[in-house]
């Protein structure tokens, strides 16, 4: 076998016949372009080699594995009671994966203090199984005095990362390890048309460094585009101006290919969402949407609001790199600071004459 070339990190979609470069998009889902015959219609194009390896079903046989295993995604919402939360990730997620919506009927009271809930569900598409996990913050924002009422959900997201580490360094760790910890923290801005508020700031601020902060600019059917425009131009110059680094980070964008494609989502962001569980009769067919003043508001109608951009790019773009991002630098800035502090850990291998320094 002749010395491999450079195949870029990411194949572009119609690769060269190189005998080694995989072919079509990776992934779960569709399998478009994968060859599901391992050793078939593979002769190889190059006229050194003279057959087919089968170095390219390795895709399919992670695909099998990882639809046997299973993943979980962990999202968290954050935001002020009434902005749409609940419905957002209901809409997204195309079920009653969230508690406390306005579906739900009763009234629910606002708590005292920030209280952090989640619930978990499993969602099955096309054979493949996510466990999905809501992590609702009801209180948040709610309070006369805000002050640090980040601390609840900094000390969950911490407290998620210290129980895999516990797991990560257990003599006999399990095979897979149980991954709670926050994938995507959906940062819901209200929509008043002025700026960013102080807790707005202050919350990201914080927070960006431990977790993948995705901010929305919630019920956008309540400004008019014009509006919208300017209110997320603002907010994106704010954004700035504090320094606040939200997902899909600069400084992780692998490769010129990843920085285009990242570079053209956040120069979108934040999205200017609208979330429903109604549905309304348009041209015969049936959509979600909002009555408003001006007529139904499509939720998922690319010209109506900016909900189906979150979506594919929450979903159906980064959903894997949200995991990785949060496996690869948040966690692993955790576990760098944790194992360094020293005591703060049982020593590995624990024996029974070293005393805990805690
Ligand atoms: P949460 O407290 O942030 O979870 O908010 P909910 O999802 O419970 O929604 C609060 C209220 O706002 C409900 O009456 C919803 O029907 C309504 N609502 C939710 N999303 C939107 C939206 O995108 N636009 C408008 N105008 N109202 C919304
Ligand atoms: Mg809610």
């Amino acid at each position: 076998l002749k010395p491999k070339p450079a195949v870029p990190a990411k194949p572009p979609h119609v690769a060269a016949p190189s005998p080694t470069a995989p072919h079509g998009p990776s992934g779960l889902g569709g399998g478009v372009g994968v060859d599901r015959v391992p050793g078939l219609g593979h002769s190889g194009g190059g006229s050194t080699l003279l057959g087919y390896i089968g170095i390219d079903t390795i895709i399919e046989q992670m695909r099998k594995k990882t639809m046997k295993a299973g993943f979980d995604f962990n999202i968290m919402i954050v935001g002020h009671s009434g902005l749409g939360k609940s419905t957002l990730v209901n809409t997204l997620f195309k079920s009653q994966v969230s508690r406390w919506s306005s579906g739900w009927g009763s009234e629910h009271k606002i708590p005292k203090t920030v209280e952090i809930k989640a619930v978990s569900h499993v969602i099955e598409e096309g054979g493949v199984k996510m466990k999905l996990t809501v992590i609702d913050t009801p209180g948040f924002g709610d309070q006369i005095n805000n002050e640090n009422c980040w601390d609840p959900i900094s000390k969950y997201i911490n407290e998620q990362y210290e129980k895999f580490l516990k797991e990560e360094v257990n003599i006999a760790r399990k095979k897979r390890i149980p991954d709670t910890r926050v994938h995507c923290c959906l940062y819901f801005i209200s929509p008043t048309g002025h700026s960013l508020r102080q807790l707005d700031i202050e919350f990201m601020k914080h927070l960006s460094r431990v977790v993948n902060i995705i901010p929305v600019i919630a019920k956008s059917d309540t400004m008019t585009p014009d509006e919208k425009n300017e209110f997320k131009h603002r907010v994106r110059k704010e954004l700035e101006t504090h320094g606040i680094e939200y997902y899909p980070q600069n400084e992780f964008d692998d490769d010129m290919e990843d920085k285009n494609e990242n570079d053209k989502i956040r120069e979108a962001m934040p999205f200017a969402v609208v979330g429903s569980d109604k549905e309304f009769q348009v041209n015969g067919k049936r959509v979600l949407g909002r009555k408003t003043a001006w007529g139904v508001v499509e939720v998922e109608n690319p010209n109506h609001c900016e909900f189906a951009l979150l979506r594919d790019f929450l979903i159906r773009s980064h959903l894997q790199d949200l995991k990785e991002v949060t496996h690869n630098i948040h966690y692993e800035t955790y576990r760098a600071r944790r194992l360094n502090d020293n005591g703060g850990l049982h020593p590995i291998s624990a024996n029974n004459t070293q005393e805990s320094n805690l």
